[in-house]
């Protein structure tokens, strides 16, 4: 049976509503068909028409096997894992969401010649514009630490700059759980097209999420039209409960969720995984205290890169995780979005 086409991708998630935005189609289309329109909010891809499998019959599937919304659903809360721990960086990481910990592993990693470059999401300070990004310095890394919490960009297209381009050979990926379900889908497949992208991941470092929000409609939307806060105004942005922005000038502006319903992208919403349960490490603010990250290490391969930035003095961990509190927000999660 011949493998299944973006026509199958499109059927079954694009126009379902179901796609996260993960850009894994994006980045492993090898004739580069398929593309994300600027500024949609809640739209899939889109194919400029060239397929090498429908229209040349010759033998592809790669946007398929990569795509996190085809098939079964992560149900699991925490996820199987060797050991949790509530970890701080030792170095000053001053844009830190949590604890640190992420930026100073991956630091450390980069320094230290275990990976060569991290594929990540960045943004613009003006704008707050939000783009994938390829970082192969340990002082960038540092300087875009912090969540881009609160608005989506499909983060895997990057990794076709990544491996395809530039050729590196160990990469660190950092995503949101759609982001870590796409690789694990990559690393699992048997496709001879996805086994470069596999091959060249050697970290995957997944980030606990409820959901994300579109850019334009939350940023451009409600935040300068209804709160009348300009992008650049924005230090920080939280979403515990509610969401929480921290201007330039210290003072805190408070946004119900209950008024972000319609920022939300429609692909969250059929999204069962918090915590990121395929990645290598995952991180999250639930379960620590503030300004401290938890982490749950779940591979050999997590822990080997943990291990080595304690030994190196780069992070602190300790056994305190408040395992109640993942299970909860894990838990409300799938009860909410399973049934669709
Ligand atoms: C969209 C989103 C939703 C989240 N929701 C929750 C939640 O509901 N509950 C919870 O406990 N934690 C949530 N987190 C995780 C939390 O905000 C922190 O990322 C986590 O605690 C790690 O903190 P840290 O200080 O160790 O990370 P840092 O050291 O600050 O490093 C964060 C790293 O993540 C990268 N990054 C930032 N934004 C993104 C993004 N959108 N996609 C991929 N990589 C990114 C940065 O480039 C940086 O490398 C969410 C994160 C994101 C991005
Ligand atoms: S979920 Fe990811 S791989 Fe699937 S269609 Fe959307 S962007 Fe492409
Ligand atoms: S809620 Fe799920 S689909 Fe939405 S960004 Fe987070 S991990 Fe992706």
């Amino acid at each position: 049976m011949a493998a299944k086409s973006y026509l199958d991708l499109k059927k079954e998630v694009w126009d379902t509503g179901r796609c996260s935005g993960c850009g894994a189609c994006v980045a492993v289309c090898p004739a580069d068909s398929i593309r994300f329109s600027e500024g949609e909010m809640g739209t899939a891809p889109k194919s400029n028409g060239y397929c090498k499998q429908a229209s040349d019959a010759v033998p592809c599937g790669a946007c398929y096997g990569a795509c996190p919304r085809v098939g079964e659903q992560p149900s699991e809360t925490i996820g199987t894992y060797l050991r949790l721990a509530s970890a701080k960086a030792v170095r000053d990481i001053p844009h830190r969401q949590s604890g640190g910990a992420v930026t100073a592993i991956l630091a450390h990693a980069l320094d230290a010649g275990l990976i060569d470059a991290v594929v990540t999401v960045t943004h613009d300070p003006w704008t707050k514009k939000p783009s994938s990004v390829v970082i192969t310095r340990s002082d960038v890394l540092v300087q875009q630490a912090g969540s881009r919490y609160s608005w989506w960009v499909p983060l895997l297209a990057s990794l076709k700059e990544a491996v395809i381009r530039r050729k590196f050979q160990r990469i660190a990926v950092v995503g949101v759980p759609c982001v870590v379900q796409a690789v694990a889908r990559i690393r699992a497949s048997d496709n001879d097209l996805l086994q470069p992208f596999a091959k060249a991941i050697r970290l995957v470092f997944g980030l606990f999420c409820t959901e994300t929000f579109d850019y334009s409609a939350l940023v451009n939307g409600k935040i300068r039209d209804q709160y009348h806060i300009e992008p650049y105004e924005i230090r920080k942005m939280d979403v515990k409960g509610k969401l929480e922005i921290t201007k330039q000038d210290g003072n805190t502006v408070i946004v119900p969720l209950s008024e972000l319903d319609a920022c939300i992208r429609s692909g969250c919403h059929y999204c069962t995984d918090l915590t990121s349960v395929y990645a290598d490490i995952s991180a999250g603010a639930v379960g620590s205290p503030a300004g401290s990250t938890t982490l749950v290490i779940r591979t050999a391969t997590g822990n080997g890169f943990v291990e080595s930035a304690q030994r190196n003095n780069q992070v602190t961990l300790a056994e305190t995780v408040d395992t109640a509190a993942i299970e909860k927000l894990a838990l409300a999660k799938i009860k909410r979005n399973s049934k669709k």
